[in-house]
């Protein structure tokens, strides 16, 4: 038996995103737990799909103690700020050092997390728990599909091991993954892998082209599987993050193991299998306008929605949430049974809280955020239904996850109804519909937050996707973001 150290602070962060992650926003729950310490840690993180949560799972079935530090995320955003990395991060050391004869230690990280002060945050927190530890023991990290492999985060981490699915089903499958490596090193008395090979493609991958349920991901992944064996136990691909304009940001993989040549060999075939799919990711987006007049021709002959994917406002990716350009056009091209969602505005879930249902509201909807081409929608709703944001997610992905979207409200204006919810969060589970008794299999056009993620609970009541460029910093089109990074910038004019 060992004790082993768990912790885990997650935060995928796009410079191009109007705010920052301050320290108040990793206290609060979202459709995530909150900060949390100890044994309050381990009460919150149960039975829902972290990786942290499958870590300590499978590490206590193989007979060992576990030691919690501290668990925490944040919505992606921009720049995480210097006072609640510090604050995280000491708290996570304290903890640390003050536990005596740790055996191993195991942290949840996505690892695409830019600070104001310190460019890779990820692997500065690696660094620091590295300094602490020292480099007798194994330190193994879990990391996002989307994280940017640092060398850094290679140099301090015995083992990355890295989701393997995009929507994100595996987190706590990978977190089991990852339990499994350290649990191998520990049996066999060494801190590290004798060998490890890292290579990067010298393209990027754009987000929402990575689905792994269609190719050419799904394919890719499959591979990188039926790599893995006794010489090579461990195989992380992170596809990366380009949007965090860093200098190692986009794809790049990880392969650990006893054999030199063995470890190099399936690193090399994983990254050739990588290079022969480059074209493919790749597909058709639609403006506003083109996505709702396709959405409402398609719709009159199917008998399941047609979804728009507001990918560029996702918060799941830094979107504020809250444009409203895609509503704007529902209600212009006058759709019906269309719903759209979730927008976030605690203003105007407010008003709606203070009429009442039933009530009709002039309200400035959304666009607040300042960001270039989304404005307000300024009109008159009616109140459908009122919540308090606070329910159990049903989808795959969040596994029962308890959310709190904060107080939130069903408005509809003309046919088209809208979620209105006081946090940004990713539209990504048929619950932050359903808690305010609306049906979204029985809708015609569901416009939803989000990229890919959506997949995961929408997928098998859909006729069709369309992906949708309407204002908003999660930029779909790599060539059109003003990466600062010279070799990001070198990369997206390639692309
Ligand atoms: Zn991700």
């Amino acid at each position: 038996m060992a004790r082993i150290a768990i912790g885990g602070c997650q935060h995928e962060t796009n410079v191009f995103a109007p705010y920052r992650a301050e320290y108040e926003i990793f206290s609060q729950r979202d459709e995530w737990p909150p900060l949390s310490r100890g044994q309050q840690m381990l009460n919150e993180v149960r039975g829902i799909n972290l990786p942290v949560t499958g870590a300590i799972e499978r590490l206590q079935a193989l007979g060992h103690e576990i030691v919690p530090l501290l668990w925490c995320s944040a919505t992606p955003s921009a720049h995480v700020s210097e006072e609640a990395f510090e604050r995280i991060s000491a708290m996570m050391l304290e903890t640390l050092q003050d536990s005596p004869s740790i055996d191993g230690v195991l942290l949840d990280l996505h690892g695409a997390m830019v600070c104001a002060h310190v460019a890779d945050g990820d692997g500065e927190l690696l660094r620091r728990v590295r300094a602490v530890v020292g480099e007798s023991i194994p330190v193994v990290a879990c990391l996002d599909l989307h994280a940017n492999i640092s060398d850094q985060m290679v140099a301090e981490a015995s083992v990355l091991e890295t989701y393997r699915t995009y929507p994100h089903v595996d987190m706590s499958d990978t977190g089991a993954r990852a339990a499994d490596l350290l649990d191998l090193l520990l049996k066999k008395g060494l801190a590290r892998f004798p060998v490890s090979a890292t290579r990067r493609t010298d393209f990027l991958i754009p987000p929402v082209w990575g689905c792994t349920l269609v190719d050419p991901a799904k394919s890719i992944y499959q591979h990188l599987r039926r790599q893995i064996n006794e010489e090579v136990p461990g195989i992380s691909l992170a596809c990366g993050f380009p949007l965090s304009d860093v200098p190692e940001a986009g794809p790049a993989l990880v392969t650990y193991g006893f054999d030199e040549t063995s470890v190099n060999e399936a690193a090399d075939s994983l990254l050739a299998q990588i290079e022969s799919r480059e074209s493919e990711f790749d597909g058709r987006l639609y403006s506003t306008e083109e996505a709702v007049s396709e959405a409402i021709k398609l719709s009159a002959n199917a008998s399941r929605p047609v979804i728009l994917a507001d990918s560029q406002d996702n918060p799941g990716g830094g979107g504020p949430g809250d444009t409203t350009e895609i509503l704007r056009e529902l209600v212009l091209q006058k759709a019906q049974k269309a719903l759209v969602g979730v927008i976030s505005d605690p203003q105007a879930a407010q008003s709606a809280h203070e009429a009442g249902t039933g009530a009709q509201i002039n309200i400035s909807l959304g666009g607040k955020s300042g960001y270039p081409g989304s404005e307000p929608f300024t009109a008159e709703f009616r109140v459908l239904g009122l919540s308090s944001g606070r329910f159990s997610a049903t989808g795959v992905m969040l596994a029962g996850a308890d959310m709190d979207l904060g107080p939130t409200a069903l408005l509809e204006i003309d046919g088209v109804r809208v979620v209105v919810a006081s946090k940004a969060i990713q539209t990504l589970d048929q619950s932050m519909f359903r808690h305010l008794d609306i049906e979204p299999s029985a809708q015609e056009i569901i416009a939803v937050k989000s990229s890919v993620h959506f997949r995961d609970d929408f997928q098998d009541i859909c006729t069709a996707v369309l992906p949708v460029i309407s204002p908003g910093p999660v930029i779909v089109d790599l060539s059109a973001v003003p990466f600062q990074n010279p070799r990001l910038k070198h990369l997206a004019s390639m692309a």
